[in-house]
């Protein structure tokens, strides 16, 4: 659930909260499933005594630096990172708690357990199938890299385009959704039948989506949370995901839904025509 604005928000609000510069005093590990690389008394021993250098962002994943080593977490579904008191009680399914040189703990939540931590290794083993892969980030595609992907992808639903990582990283459900609406471009359409004009179209409506996305501090649908513990809003700014039925606010049409590339996607009938 959580995408690019999201994790981007998540990222930020650790920074704003003081991360950088605190040690790992000790780490505890409360479900295995959260710790998909190395086992966890490795990673508890590997991480422990290490400071937060910087958190970076690559597509979904959070990249901590740590002095020498860098640890990489994706919240998947439902993964919330936040940066607690100690007097905090514990909620249910937090599964990593990192205690702080300062007396805070950084903990990680996952109540459906598809996230977690990779430590990457320091000649950047682990990191090619983590990162490679990834695509360019949505305001850092270029005409010609989008141009060449829907060629290659010709026969597929544009809506599949804009979810597959290794074309643009970071784009999920929600924002591939929103980002066709803005373009006028219906998600089932192929990728073949996109024009040069509509291409155009496309790569700034993802851009200005993200853009406006970070500026309401992400999209709590169901339960993100930022890195302080505090809800997004740009739910109320969504055109079409989540807005089944309801009137489109461009052009008053109900907002429909669909099975598209394997996902329940949200389009306006009227204003995004599937046959053009
Ligand atoms: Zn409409």
């Amino acid at each position: 659930m959580p995408e690019l604005p999201e994790v981007e928000t998540v990222r930020r609000t650790l920074i704003e909260g003081g991360l950088v510069g605190l040690s790992i005093v000790s780490v505890t590990v409360a479900h295995p499933d959260a710790v998909h690389w190395p086992d966890p008394a490795r990673f508890a021993r590997e991480v422990t005594g290490r400071r937060f250098v910087d958190v970076r962002r690559r597509g979904k994943f959070l990249l901590f630096d740590l002095d020498g080593r860098t640890l990489a977490c994706h919240l998947r579904m439902t993964g919330r990172l936040w940066l607690s008191a100690t007097t905090e009680p514990e909620l249910s399914h937090t599964h990593v708690v990192c205690a702080l040189s300062d007396g805070r703990e950084l903990r990680f939540r996952d109540v459906r357990r598809f996230g977690g931590f990779t430590l990457l290794e320091p000649d950047g083993g682990m990191a090619p199938s983590l990162l490679a892969r990834l695509g360019p980030e949505p305001d850092e595609v270029s005409a010609a890299a989008f141009a060449a992907a829907l060629q290659r992808h010709r026969r597929s639903p544009v809506k599949a385009l804009l979810l597959d990582q290794a074309v643009v990283a970071g784009l999920g459900n929600i924002y591939a959704d929103e980002a066709l609406h803005r373009a006028g471009v219906h998600p089932a359409r192929t990728c073949g039948s996109v024009s040069k004009q509509e291409q155009k179209v496309l790569r700034s409506a993802m851009r200005a989506l993200v853009r406006d996305a970070l500026r309401h501090r992400g999209t709590t649908f169901l339960d993100f949370r930022d890195g302080a513990g505090e809800p997004g809003a740009f739910q109320a700014f969504l055109r079409v995901y989540g807005r089944e039925g309801l009137p489109c606010r461009h052009c008053g049409t109900p907002i429909a839904k669909r099975r598209i590339a394997g996902r329940g996607t949200h389009f306006c009938p009227r204003c995004q025509p599937e046959g053009e």
